[in-house]
C-alpha cells in the first residue's frame, strides 16, 4: 500500500524536524546562487537564524519574474558539470522558465513519482501508457522515470494521434494511463466514433489526470466514460514537475510531499500567511534540490489545505483541487470569474459535449462574454426547440453562478480548436 511507509506515515513532529534540517541545507546551497546571494545580501539576512519551518516567513518570496530575470543560469547553486538534465515550463503565461537538475535531483523526483503512482495502486505488473508530450515539458519524462522505477512496462506514446493511442491500448493491454483531462474528453469522442468501448474493449483501470485545472464533475464524467479511477496529479516545473501533490485512493485532496517541500498558503494581495483551511496562493520551498533550490516560490495557483488527517494513514497534508491560477482570473464588469467555474457548470448539464471556449470582447464601454459550447452529436440532429431549450438552460445556469449574463453559442462536436497540451479556455479580445 505504501512505497515508503516510514516517510509517508511519519508523525508530524518528526516530519517537521526533517524539514528543518533540510531547510538549513537548502539555504546553505541557495547562497551559492547569483540570485539568492544578491537577495540575502540586500535583506541583510542571516540564514543561521532560520531554524524551523515556522521561521520561513523571514525568507524572501521568489517569483516567475525572478526566474526570468536570472535567465539562464542565475539560480544555479552548483557547477554546470554537475547537471544532467534541463526542463522548462510550458510557457502558458509568457516566456517559459528553465530548471536544471543534478543526478540527485532526478533520483529524488523519480522517487516522488514512483511513490505517487504506487499509492494509487499501480504495480510492476501494469502496462503504463504515457500520453503526455515528451521533451522539455516535465509531464513526459517525469512520469516515465517514475513508472520504470516501479517496474511497470512503459509505453512512451507521447501526446496526440488519437487512433494510434487507442490501438496501443488495445494491442498491449494498457492498464494505466497519464493524460491531460481535456484531452481525455476529446479522446472519448474518438472512441465513440470508432465504435470502441473502453469499458468493454480495454483493460484500463487507473488514470493520472493532471497538468491543467479541472473540476470534480469533469473527473466523474471522464471516469464514467472510461470505467477507470482517475487520480488528480499536480505539479509545476519550478518544483520539478508532476509528483508534487497527488491523490490517494480516498480521492479527496492531494497529498503534498512535505519531506520534499515546505508548503504555505498566502493571501496573494497582502502576501500574509493564511491559517490552515483558508484558500489562497500556494507557496513552496524545495528541500532536496541540489542544482537549483527555490525558496518560497509563488506558484500563482489557488487552493487550500484540507484540515485534519486522511483515512489512508499518510501524514503529509492534502491540498484541495486547484481552483485556478491568479493570472487566469477574468474580470468582467467588476466581477471576478475563473474558467473552472464555467467548466463546472457546463459539465453538470446533460447534452453538453466535451469542449468549450470563452471569448471576451469589448463592445463600446461594455465587456461581453461569449461561451461557445460543443454539444453531443445526438442533440445536433435534434429539433430546434430542444436546442433552444438547452441553450437557454446553459445561459441561466451560468448566470446563477457568475452573476453576469453570457452569450451562449451551441456548436457541433469537434468544431472548437483542440490542443494536444493544456487546453486554451479563454480568448480575450479586449486587450489592444
Ligand atoms: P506553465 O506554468 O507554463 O503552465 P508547467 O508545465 O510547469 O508550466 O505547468 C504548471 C502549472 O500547471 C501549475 O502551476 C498549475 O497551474 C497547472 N497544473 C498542473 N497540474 C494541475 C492540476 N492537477 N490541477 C490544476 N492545475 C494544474
Ligand atoms: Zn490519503
Amino acid at each position: 500500500m505504501y512505497w515508503e511507509k516510514e516517510i509517508e506515515t511519519m508523525d508530524r513532529a518528526n516530519l517537521e524536524k526533517m524539514q528543518a534540517a533540510r531547510l538549513g541545507e537548502t539555504l546553505a546551497r541557495a547562497t551559492r546562487s547569483v540570485h539568492y546571494r544578491k537577495v540575502f545580501k540586500a535583506m541583510k539576512l542571516d540564514t543561521d537564524r532560520i531554524r524551523t519551518a515556522a521561521d520561513i516567513g523571514m525568507l524572501p518570496l521568489t517569483t516567475k519574474e525572478d526566474l526570468r530575470e536570472q535567465w539562464p543560469y542565475g539560480f544555479l547553486a552548483c557547477s554546470r558539470d554537475e547537471l544532467i538534465r534541463m526542463h522548462s515550463s510550458s510557457g502558458t503565461t509568457g516566456r517559459a522558465t528553465v530548471i536544471f537538475h543534478t543526478g540527485g535531483d532526478i533520483a529524488a523526483w523519480t522517487n516522488l513519482l514512483a511513490r505517487s503512482m504506487y499509492m494509487t495502486g499501480m504495480r510492476r505488473s501494469d502496462v503504463f501508457q504515457n500520453m503526455m508530450t515528451y521533451g522539455l515539458f516535465t509531464g513526459g519524462l517525469g512520469f516515465h522515470y517514475g513508472a520504470e522505477k516501479i517496474g511497470a512496462l512503459v509505453i512512451p506514446a507521447g501526446a496526440g494521434n488519437s487512433k494510434r493511442q487507442i490501438q496501443l491500448m488495445r494491442d498491449f493491454d494498457t492498464s494505466v494511463i497519464h493524460i491531460i483531462p481535456s484531452y481525455a474528453l476529446h479522446l472519448s469522442t474518438v472512441f465513440t466514433e470508432t465504435g470502441v468501448d473502453p469499458r468493454r474493449d480495454t483493460r484500463l483501470k487507473i488514470a493520472f489526470l493532471g497538468a491543467e485545472p479541472h473540476s470534480e464533475k469533469m473527473r466523474r464524467k471522464i471516469e464514467e466514460f472510461y470505467g477507470f479511477k482517475g487520480f488528480n496529479s499536480y505539479g509545476l516545473s519550478e518544483m520539478n514537475g508532476p509528483g508534487v501533490a497527488f491523490e490517494c485512493p480516498e480521492q479527496n485532496g492531494m497529498h503534498i510531499w512535505e519531506d520534499n517541500y515546505i508548503v504555505e498558503i498566502i493571501d496573494p494581495v497582502t502576501l500574509k500567511r493564511l491559517p490552515e483551511g483558508e484558500e489562497g496562493e500556494l507557496v513552496m520551498t524545495t528541500l532536496l534540490r541540489e542544482g537549483m533550490p527555490i525558496i518560497r516560490y509563488r506558484t500563482k495557483d489557488l487552493t487550500r489545505i484540507i484540515p485534519g488527517p486522511c483515512p489512508c494513514g499518510r501524514t503529509h497534508r492534502r491540498i484541495e483541487r486547484i481552483t485556478g491560477r491568479t493570472d487566469d482570473m477574468m474580470i468582467l464588469k467588476g466581477v471576478n470569474i475563473f474558467p473552472i467555474q464555467i467548466e463546472k457548470k457546463l459539465m453538470e448539464i446533460p447534452g453538453v459535449g466535451t469542449n468549450f471556449l470563452i471569448i471576451l470582447d469589448r463592445e463600446g464601454y461594455n465587456d461581453q462574454m461569449t461561451v461557445k459550447v460543443e454539444i453531443e452529436r445526438e442533440f445536433f440532429g435534434g429539433d430546434l426547440q430542444q436546442l433552444e431549450a438547452l441553450r437557454h438552460r446553459i445561459v441561466e445556469e451560468l448566470r446563477s453562478d457568475i452573476l453576469i449574463t453570457p452569450r451562449v453559442d451551441l456548436v457541433e462536436p469537434d468544431s472548437l480548436p483542440k490542443s494536444e497540451g493544456k487546453a486554451v479556455r479563454v480568448v480575450d479580445n479586449r486587450k489592444d
